[in-house]
């Protein structure tokens, strides 16, 4: 799917949203400045989460309330050589039943993903625009 601006791909985060049945484990592929965070911002409003969101790179992660009780957790491993201690906090987030978990750079701890969990792969195009495979 053609993802033709950044606006264009905070609305696909925000209709995919709406097909979530949670729990969902998401893995997003793509290289740096693809628009990664940017599809989990449009993600988040299609949740109604109403803080805004900020990219996960520094902090590792970073989790926003759901309406359910549970939440959005939104990790960033790019940072990481290995996750040491982060892998706990991945399993304890991963194995919560009303959450929805999004990991950027998850090379480190792909072991830890059930092999049914969701992929979302950006690619850059020659002009501005994105290519999206799910
Ligand atoms: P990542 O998390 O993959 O490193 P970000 O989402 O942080 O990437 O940044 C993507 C950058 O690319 C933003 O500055 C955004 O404005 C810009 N951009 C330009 N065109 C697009 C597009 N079609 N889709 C997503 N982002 C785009
Ligand atoms: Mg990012």
């Amino acid at each position: 799917m053609k993802v033709k601006s950044e606006q264009e791909m905070l609305l696909f985060g925000e209709s995919f949203a709406k097909t979530i049945k949670i729990p969902t484990i998401i893995e997003l592929v793509g290289d740096v400045g693809a628009g990664k965070t940017t599809f989990v911002r449009g993600l988040a409003k299609g949740l109604g989460v109403k803080e805004p969101v900020t990219s996960p790179s520094f902090t590792i992660s970073k989790s926003y309330a759901l309406k359910n009780g549970g939440f959005l957790v939104h990790y960033d491993f790019y940072r990481l050589q290995s996750p040491g201690l982060m892998a706990e906090d991945l399993q304890e987030n991963l194995s919560n039943l009303k959450n929805i978990v999004i990991i950027e750079w998850g090379e480190s701890i792909k072991d830890l993903l059930p092999e049914n969990h969701q992929r979302i792969e950006i690619k850059y195009n020659e002009d501005d625009s994105r290519e999206v495979i799910i």
